[in-house]
Order: structure tokens, then C-alpha cells, then sequence
């Protein structure tokens, strides 16, 4: 039995550069921060604002919403007050439904973000309809003859595009086709990359975003298969759509942005949160950092087995409750920590197993890549995984191909060890070490040995146990970022509702600053909070619109009404 035999370096993908004014995405250049103004596109004063504070904070490329001609047509005075203060940030206009808005901001701006689901298409009304051959091809012509003018006009002025594919706004042409899957968002946006290259225009990125991370994974994974395939050499835009806020839209993007990154896949990102535009740049900037010192690393590249692991078994543990089939979390402590820690009075959530630092007859071994060999031939309960030095997720690759290949069927817990780290790094570190392993379905468990209290570790692992699809223990909030569309103010509504619904696990709950993109993108949540109309809400379950035009100042009631007609609502405990 050997373990360490070939290494290989991990090398980001070879891709082409394309230029987004003086800014270039891929080829030789460093991963890119991108973000979002949330300002009203037509007030330029403020959008000039939050571009300048983007640009302070490290941004190096900023989209603006672009409705219609009035938002196209402010990008000019935009821009040139932009130059005027000697900020020469490429900017981006992200259209949705309205081309003519695309083929008037190209003239002012460095990019366009086109959506394929609805650049040409209406907004999916998931209605089953039978395309035949005849008809998928007509309605293909129809997206030609949509997009071909743009594309023309980018390739005149050498502007940027974006084949920017989002999971919740699918057309339902490709969704009758393809179902709404990661393989219909490849169709989608192959179809619009087809065009481009039919016209011989090549300055184009791919986006293939998802509030899940998973799904965001997959797509993005197909498409640079398909790449592969295709000898195509595009540079791809990552980024977990509503990621929502605060720690858990970081671990949801940490998961997913790192997992890719660590493939070699990603030359520019945005981290999406329900936050100040300007907030969304220190966590791309650990991302990237922390992926550039991994992928230095030597590491093998990424095969995909599924492992049967034996069940886990009640281990003689200091408190030994079982530990649990879809993943288990252990939290480590000091005496002095477990001594002052009134356990009694913890809620639902607990641990799995706590390791009180220095208590003896252990039931796992511990292992590194150096040690696994020897530590092998214990028989312990479980095995703890740790890998200090070198890619931690590599490494956890190649120990489970091991593990498969040789038919070991211990359970293993990743073993994430950060004291030396910041909080800000322990949250985007261990949830994209842990959360890139856990999310393919490798291993069994995670333990933070980290710096912060009981209730932060064991709060952390569960977060990252639910972004990673393992475990679900509490609320999931899907929220967008804002944008000029936003019709109410997000931030505030989001806490006020995350305040009165945080806790009811295994709920999922969207928070959307208008439909633009679609109520698939409900579709992962059993019920949707969405801006209307100014002073309007529509409540959603799943896809499906329920209650429409409600009074702003009525809807969150209206929503926990709806939560408890359907079942779900338990009361706050302590209240
Ligand atoms: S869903 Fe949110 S971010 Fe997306 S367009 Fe609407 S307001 Fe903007």
C-alpha cells in the first residue's frame, strides 16, 4: 500500500484575454474583483459615488443595471465624471429583457452582461410545451436575429460581453428541453456563444451562476469540460448568485468560488452579498489570496468516486451522543472553555462530539498525508484529517481516491486547523477547505480547531455543514445583493425578516429586490419575499406567485402567515 506516489501541479486554466477597457480578464492576468452599484443608475451622482468607494476598497470592475435608454444614456455622464475625478474603472451595464438598452449603453461602457434567458426570450412562465425540431430551431433563429446586432456593434467598438447564465432565470424553451439543470445552463449559453463566433467575435466571458452552490459548481465544471471539448478558451466570471449576508453569504461563496478556484477554474469573481457594494471586496480579496498559496502547491487533480463508508458508530467518546449519517460536527475546547460552558442549556444544536484538548482515550486517530500509512494500521472509530501545510483540499482529494482505491471504509473527519488566522480568514478558509471536500460528497464530519468561542466554531460548522448541502439546521435565506432595480431597502428588510424567521430549520426563504431574474430562482426556496412594485410585495411559494401587490408594510406579517398556513412556522423559543 502506497500513498504518496505522483504530484502534479494544478494550473489555472489557459484561457485568452479579453480586455474590458484597460482591464484584462484571463490569459496572464491576476483573478479580477468585480461588483455591483446599487444606486439608482439614472442618479449619477450617487452611482459616481459608489463607484469611487468600490474603487477605494480594491474593485477593479463595476456593473450598473441598465433598464432602458434613460440608464443606458446616464453611463456617458457616468463615465465621464468618473474621468473627470480620475477613476478610469471599467464599467459593465448588465441588461435583462430590454436589447435596445444593450445596444445604446455599448456606446459608453466597457462591457455588457447579457442573461441568455431573457435577453430574447420572455420571463419563463414554467408552462410544459413540446418543442419540437421544427421549433426549438425557430425560436433559435428568433435569439439570432436578437443578438446578432449586438454582437456587432461590441466587435465595432471593441467592447466586452458577458454570456452572463443565471440557474433562476432559464427561458422555458431550454427548461422544457433540459429541465432546470447545470446541463440547460450550458445549452443556454453555448446557444449566444455559437453567435459570437459565427460573427468571428471573441472578447466575450461565461458566467454560469446559481444561489446553490452546488449547482453553480456542476455548471461551471460542464461548461469547462465542455471547453475542453470544444478547444474554446474563454474566461469564466465565478460567482454564487444570493449568496445573502453576513458569515453565511461568505461560506456559501467560499465554497463556492474556492472549490473552483482550486481547480484551476475562475479569472475573475464577484462575491454577491445583501451588503454595501464596497463590503463584497475584502472577502474576493481572502478568496483570491488564499487560492493563489494553495494552487502554488503541488496537488493532484480532481477524480470523482463516490466511498461507502461504514456507519458511524457510538464512539466511547468524553460525551459520545451517535454521531450522524449526513455528517457530523465535532467542536474542540479547552478544560477551562468546557468547565465554564453550561452544555444543559444548549438548544437543538449541538455537536456531535466535543474534544476537550488533552482528554485521553480518544476515538479517532488523528492522520496528515505524512502519517497515514502508519495510522492505518489503528482501528480506531474514525480517522481526523489534517493537512497544515500544503492544499488541505488536494490532499483530502488524493486521501480519499486512497481510501476508495484500497477499500478503506473508516469515516473521516476534516480536521481544519487555523489558529494562527484572523476570524474573517477562519470563515472564508475553513468553509472553502472543508466546504470544496464536503460539497462533492467527500467525508464525513468537520472540526475547526481555530481561535473563538464555543457557540462561534460550533455555529461556523454547522453553517458550512448546510452551504455545503450536508446538514441542514437552520433557516436558509436566499438573498440578492440589491441593484438600481431594487425596489425596497434590502439590507433593513432582510434583518428585520432573517430577525423573525431565523428559527426554523430547513426552511428556505428568498428575499428578492425585484423578479428580474425570475421566480426559478425560488425555485430552492420554499418561500420568496419579491419587490413588485415600489411599495409592493408578492409572496411566492416555491415558483408559484401566491399573494401579489402587497402593501410593503403588511408583507412581513403576511409572510409568517404563510409560513404557518403551510406548516412550517414554530414559535420563536424564549419568546
Ligand atoms: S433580483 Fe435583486 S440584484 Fe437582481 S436585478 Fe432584482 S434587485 Fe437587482
Amino acid at each position: 500500500m502506497r500513498y504518496c506516489e505522483e504530484i502534479f501541479q494544478t494550473k489555472r486554466r489557459k484561457t485568452r484575454e479579453v480586455k474590458v477597457g484597460s482591464v484584462g480578464i484571463g490569459g496572464g492576468n491576476p483573478i479580477r474583483i468585480q461588483s455591483m452599484t446599487t444606486s439608482n443608475t439614472r442618479d449619477i451622482e450617487a452611482t459616481v459615488l459608489q463607484i469611487l468607494k468600490l474603487e477605494q476598497a480594491g474593485c477593479e470592475i463595476a456593473r450598473l443595471t441598465v433598464q432602458g435608454i434613460k440608464e443606458a444614456e446616464s453611463c456617458e455622464a457616468i463615465k465621464s465624471a468618473l474621468i473627470q475625478k480620475g477613476c478610469n474603472m471599467p464599467l459593465v451595464a448588465d441588461i435583462h429583457f430590454y436589447p435596445p438598452a444593450a445596444m445604446k449603453a455599448v456606446e459608453f461602457v466597457d462591457k455588457i452582461r447579457i442573461n441568455p434567458g431573457n435577453f430574447a426570450d420572455k420571463r419563463a412562465l414554467f408552462i410544459q410545451k413540446d418543442y419540437d425540431d421544427l421549433s426549438y430551431s425557430q425560436e433559435l433563429i428568433k435569439i439570432e436575429e436578437a443578438f446578432t446586432p449586438l454582437v456587432e456593434k461590441c466587435k465595432l467598438l471593441n467592447k466586452a460581453l458577458r454570456i452572463g447564465t443565471n440557474h433562476g432565470s432559464l427561458s422555458d424553451r431550454i427548461m422544457n428541453r433540459y429541465g432546470d439543470t447545470p446541463q440547460g445552463m450550458l445549452e443556454s449559453a453555448l446557444e449566444f456563444a455559437t453567435i459570437c463566433r459565427k460573427n468571428n467575435y471573441h472578447d466575450f466571458v461565461f458566467s454560469m451562476k446559481a444561489s446553490n452552490p452546488l449547482v453553480m459548481i456542476k455548471a461551471y465544471r460542464l461548461l469547462s469540460a465542455k471547453m475542453l471539448e470544444l478547444d474554446w478558451d474563454y474566461p469564466f466570471h465565478l460567482g454564487v448568485t444570493e449568496a445573502g449576508e453576513g458569515e453565511d453569504g461568505r461560506i456559501k461563496s467560499a465554497i463556492g468560488i474556492g472549490s473552483l478556484l482550486l481547480d484551476g477554474i475562475g479569472d475573475t469573481i464577484r462575491v454577491s452579498l445583501t451588503e454595501d457594494p464596497w463590503a463584497e471586496i475584502d472577502p474576493c480579496q481572502r478568496i483570491i489570496c488564499w487560492s493563489n498559496k494553495k494552487l502554488a502547491q503541488k496537488n493532484i487533480p480532481f477524480v470523482e468516486t463516490k466511498r461507502n463508508i461504514t456507519t458511524l458508530s457510538k464512539s466511547p467518546s468524553v460525551i459520545s451522543p451517535p454521531l450522524h449519517p449526513n455528517g457530523s460536527v465535532l467542536i474542540k475546547i479547552s478544560k477551562k472553555e468546557f468547565s465554564q460552558q453550561d452544555l444543559s442549556k444548549e438548544s437543538d444544536l449541538k455537536p456531535d462530539l466535543i474534544w476537550i484538548e488533552d482528554a485521553e482515550d480518544l476515538p479517532f486517530t488523528r492522520i496528515t498525508p505524512s502519517t497515514l500509512e502508519t495510522a492505518l494500521r489503528s482501528t480506531p472509530s474514525f480517522f481526523l484529517f489534517s493537512c497544515k501545510q500544503g492544499s488541505f483540499a488536494h490532499e483530502g482529494r488524493r486521501l480519499f481516491e486512497f481510501l476508495h482505491t484500497h477499500n478503506i471504509k473508516v469515516p473521516i473527519i476534516l480536521y481544519f486547523e487555523g489558529q494562527d488566522l484572523s476570524w474573517e480568514d477562519v470563515v472564508i478558509q475553513a468553509s472553502a477547505e472543508c466546504g470544496s471536500l464536503l460539497i462533492d460528497g467527500l467525508f464525513d464530519g468537520i472540526c475547526l480547531d481555530v481561535k473563538g468561542s464555543y457557540l462561534d466554531k460550533k455555529n461556523l460548522s454547522f453553517a458550512i455543514m448546510q452551504a455545503a448541502r450536508k446538514r441542514t439546521t437552520k433557516t436558509e435565506f436566499i438573498s440578492c445583493p440589491g441593484c438600481g432595480r431594487t425596489l425596497f431597502d434590502l439590507q433593513s428588510v432582510s434583518k428585520r425578516i432573517r430577525e423573525r424567521t431565523s428559527h426554523l430549520p430547513g426552511v428556505r426563504i428568498a428575499i428578492m429586490g425585484c423578479i428580474v431574474n425570475g421566480p426559478g430562482e425560488m425555485a430552492d426556496a420554499d418561500f420568496g419575499y419579491v419587490g413588485s412594485r415600489p411599495g409592493k410585495i408578492d409572496l411566492y411559494i416555491g415558483k408559484q406567485c401566491v399573494e401579489k401587490n402587497i402593501d410593503f408594510d403588511k408583507a412581513d406579517e403576511r409572510l409568517i402567515d404563510l409560513i404557518r398556513s403551510h406548516g412550517k412556522w414554530v414559535e420563536p423559543i424564549n419568546v
